[in-house]
């Protein structure tokens, strides 16, 4: 969709504000036109002392009232118009918002996030005051001006009005040819800001690592340059956008030494009145709004054009995961993958070249492996975020593809290695999926998680905010706080996605330990067990260790051990580890 299409059809929704502002800014402008001829007809009544005083106050009286219709209708019209144009900023950030959150990892993958935090403010305002001022101001400029010079051509004199008019021709090119530099140049600054925002946003994500490398005087020396270039090029943007003012004084300019010439040979001549010269030079001064209004005008349409330019991909752009699947209900069963292989986009080399599994409900599975061996990517296809490129993914004997997303993402309770904490309560991070979760609920799961004890010694418990405005939890209970969240969830899927990296060997297998009690009262559950840590998955009625994208062990715990692999090299050697540790603890 262009711009000029949103915003008529956002026009055309919102007719209640825009259509009372148009007949308000109607009658200004007959108003306004009005009132110079009035001046006029004054002028002539006293020169020919046809006025007496009643009359002269009369006169007066009506073009005060003039006035101060005007002015209410003035206001009246802005507050209509500048609340639909808000309406039209709101409409499009959510649009842009629900789009983001329905785009997959390959979306993000070549998207900057400050440079999308950007489209959301700096962006949406500029398309936001296209629809609104422009719009209006612009409507409003072409009315005043056509009536100006109706009124001058049939009111006064067509011979003088031609004349007048001469030099407005090269201001329609000077206007052309400044608007598309004008367009240019905000593309090129709000490519600039895109850029800036992005670079605040990383360098506030990274500080501390900045901070550690002693970094910061390149950091600032960058920031600087970007900050610098982005000043550079809003500069240039409002360079271009002065130049309209003096091309419309050196055409209005032009406009009355031309017109006083002609006039004063045609009062000369006796065509003219000396009332009528006098209202035309203030139907000319009457032409410097529409004039500046079409410059100012020109240039917010630019830049609403630049940002829609810049919005539109990002809001049309297909979901880099369909969502056509009719099964709304997810079917009992086992998760079956046949002969699953996946290359991420844009790499030739496989992730994953043939994964089969299957997990009967009620199963634990533990997937184990070296760095890169593909179990985050398994992870990824059952999330479906991609969708392999062969073999097949079912759940309940029906493809992953086929489920609506949303029915699978709820059926799936998923905790990363690294969980994302909100600014809010601990106990709102954790009853996330289910708000209206009781506080005993959420009690209860932080217990089996082992984080209750931890919640309590903070300073107000359970309400401590915590998240990027609020104390900062070690590694390890952000862990447990997900998977107490993972819990209430309580989805028939179980996906611990090296979930427990940052807890000590004890507290996790307390954790385990629940998560089997818990089976108890959910014996369909099927619970996914990523780990680096093999006494994660030690206990998992089946384990398999992928490697390089292919399953090269599988069995269960003493299955593995016995076979001699990967899988008992590692056990004996983090066995070993832990042993060390313990000692040194002991120490
Ligand atoms: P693991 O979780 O076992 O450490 P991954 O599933 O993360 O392994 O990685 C499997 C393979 O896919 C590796 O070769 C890795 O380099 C590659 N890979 C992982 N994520 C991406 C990505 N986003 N883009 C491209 N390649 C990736």
């Amino acid at each position: 969709m262009s711009l000029s299409a949103l915003v008529f059809r956002f026009i055309f929704r919102h007719w209640r504000a825009y259509g009372p502002s148009a007949v308000m800014l109607v009658a200004i402008a007959l108003l306004t036109v009005w009132l110079p001829r009035q001046v006029g007809h004054l002028v002539d009544g006293l020169v020919a002392r046809r006025l007496d005083t009643d009359g002269l106050i009369r006169e007066v009286g009506l073009m005060v009232l003039a006035g101060l219709a005007i002015y209410f209708m003035r206001v009246t019209w802005r507050q209509l118009l500048y609340a639909a144009a808000y309406r039209l900023g709101v409409d499009l950030r959510t649009r842009l918002y629900e789009r983001l959150s329905l785009q997959g990892p390959r979306f993000y993958q070549d998207r900057r996030t400050g440079d999308l935090m950007a489209l959301a403010t700096n962006d949406i305002d500029a398309v936001e005051q296209a629809a609104g001022e422009a719009v209006l101001a612009g409507f409003d400029g072409t009315m005043t001006l056509l009536l100006v010079i109706g009124a001058m051509a049939l009111g006064i004199d067509w011979r003088l009005t031609l004349v007048a008019l001469l030099p407005f021709p090269i201001m329609g090119w000077a206007f052309w040819w400044i608007s598309n530099h004008v367009h240019t140049a905000s593309r090129q600054s709000l490519d600039n800001f895109g850029h800036l925002n992005d670079q605040v946003h990383e360098s506030l994500s990274g500080v501390r690592t900045v901070r550690a490398l002693g970094l910061e005087a390149r950091s600032i020396a960058d920031f600087t340059a970007l900050a610098d270039k982005a000043a550079q090029s809003s500069l240039k943007a409002q360079r271009w956008e002065a130049a309209y003012e003096p091309a419309v004084s050196l055409t209005l300019g032009a406009a009355t030494m031309l017109s006083l010439g002609m006039g004063g040979y045609l009062v000369w001549h006796s065509e003219l009145t000396i009332g009528q010269l006098t209202s035309f030079s203030l139907y000319l001064g009457q032409m410097i709004w529409p004039m500046f209004a079409a410059g100012w005008v020109l240039s917010l349409i630019e830049r609403g054009r630049a940002a829609w330019d810049r919005l539109r991909p990002v809001l049309e752009a297909p979901l880099t995961v369909q969502d056509h699947g009719p099964v709304l209900a997810i079917q009992p069963g086992a998760l079956q993958a046949h002969d699953v292989v996946f290359s991420y986009p844009g790499h030739a080399q496989r992730a994953l070249s043939g994964v089969s599994l299957s997990v009967q409900p009620g199963q634990t599975l533990g997937l184990v492996g070296p760095t890169g061996a593909g179990k985050s990517t398994v992870v990824r296809l059952l999330l479906r975020q991609f969708v392999p490129d062969a073999g097949s993914l079912q759940w309940g004997g029906v493809t992953l593809a086929d489920y609506k997303l949303d029915t699978l993402r709820r059926a799936v309770s998923w905790v990363p290695q690294e969980p994302f904490l909100f600014s809010a309560s601990v106990a709102e991070n954790i009853a996330l999926a289910k708000p209206q979760a009781t506080r005993a609920e959420v009690e209860h799961v932080a217990r089996m998680a082992a984080v209750h004890d931890d919640i309590l010694r903070l300073p107000q418990g359970y309400d401590t905010p915590v998240g990027e405005r609020g104390v900062t939890l070690s590694g390890g209970q952000r862990q447990r706080v997900a998977i107490a969240r993972a819990l209430l969830a309580d989805a028939p899927l179980l996906l611990l996605d090296d979930a427990l990296s940052a807890v000590d060997t004890d507290t996790e297998a307390r954790i385990l330990r629940h998560l089997r009690e818990l089976k108890v009262q959910r014996p369909e559950r099927i619970v996914i067990v990523v780990s680096h840590r093999l006494s994660s998955v030690a206990d998992a009625d089946h384990i398999q260790v992928l490697k390089e994208g292919l399953v090269a062990e599988q069995g269960s715990h003493a299955q593995l051990l016995e076979q001699e692999g990967w899988y008992a090299r590692q056990w004996r050697y983090q066995q070993l580890e832990q042993q060390l540790e313990a000692d040194d603890a002991a120490a």
